[in-house]
């Protein structure tokens, strides 16, 4: 009988399979700063074609755009990046964070995310090895990373990303892969309802609205893959957090109090946290 893909890795030497993970990582981080870049675009696309049709309008015609199409540009001008000067971290270090057509700078936060991407995912392989959790953590970490940025860029925590993160959640944890389904489930309930309640709480008190409903998606797909255990630290942690930098924001910033500071990055460091820390959070909670 053929071996299983993840059989044949775990037989692999571990520092081959670490760096195989850590080129992996790279690599999906490229894809991320597609997926970070379009997946609020494509939305708003989404978005506008819907109102023409509630308005019995023909949808505005546009060229294809989707994560595939059409390749890479250089966003400045618009000359397609080859594939020599999309290698990760590498490209933008040779051509010194330039464009290699028109010598426009390109954010550093491009390499930054590969780099992130490559290092998290050699994290979770050392961690959790060639197994479905290994495989689960880097679905998780991978999905986070988009989540953080494209929160930071438009205040938005895109359902195509917050749901399936959910489902997947529970599908692994069918097999107790990072915990009992039952406690995945009650998980992912609590965790959209406990923020849902804060939401509303705080909204009846102050007027204002202090988070979007994709945070709480966000912390019902952390509490599927974590158990309800996870979600008081996940909670602390990220409120603590996002206070201090918010103080932080409004004190050294001048960030005014009542713009707003999304809240998904917190919660998905956070959540990256219980990633590593489930197990033993988890063992606080057992009888005996
Ligand atoms: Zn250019």
């Amino acid at each position: 009988m053929p071996e299983s893909p993840i059989l044949a890795l775990s037989r692999l030497d571990p520092v081959v399979l670490l760096s195989l993970a850590g080129l992996f990582g790279l690599f999906i981080g490229s894809f991320l700063n597609v997926v970070i870049h379009r997946l609020p675009k494509m939305m708003e696309a989404d978005w506008q074609a819907q109102a023409a049709e509630l308005r019995g309008e023909p949808a505005p015609a546009r060229e294809p755009f989707n994560l595939m199409h059409p390749r890479s540009r250089c966003p400045h001008c618009g000359t397609p990046i080859s594939a020599w000067h999309n290698i990760p971290v590498i490209s933008w270090l040779l051509l010194r964070g330039r464009c290699a057509h028109c010598s426009a700078p390109i954010s550093v936060r491009y390499p930054l995310v590969e780099l992130i991407t490559g290092l998290l995912a050699l994290a979770a392989m050392a961690r959790f090895g060639a197994t479905a959790a290994g495989l689960g953590a880097l679905i998780v970490t991978f999905t986070l990373i988009a989540l953080t940025c494209i929160d930071l860029d438009t205040m938005l925590l895109p359902d195509d990303l917050t749901l399936p993160l959910l489902w997947l959640g529970l599908l692994f944890n069918l097999w107790g892969v990072f915990v009992p389904i039952d406690q995945a489930v009650v998980g992912a309930m609590l965790g959209y309802g406990c923020l849902w309640s804060i939401y509303w709480i705080f909204k009846l008190v102050t007027g204002k609205e202090g988070m979007g409903y994709g945070d709480f998606k966000l912390l019902a797909a952390l509490g599927a893959w974590f158990g309800w255990q996870a979600l008081p630290s996940i909670i602390l942690l990220a409120a603590g957090v996002g206070a201090v930098v918010g103080i932080g924001l409004m004190v050294f910033r001048r960030h005014r109090s009542d713009v707003p500071i999304p809240f998904g990055p917190y919660l998905a460091g956070a959540g990256l946290l219980a990633l590593y820390f489930a197990e033993p959070i988890s063992a606080l909670f057992q009888p005996g």
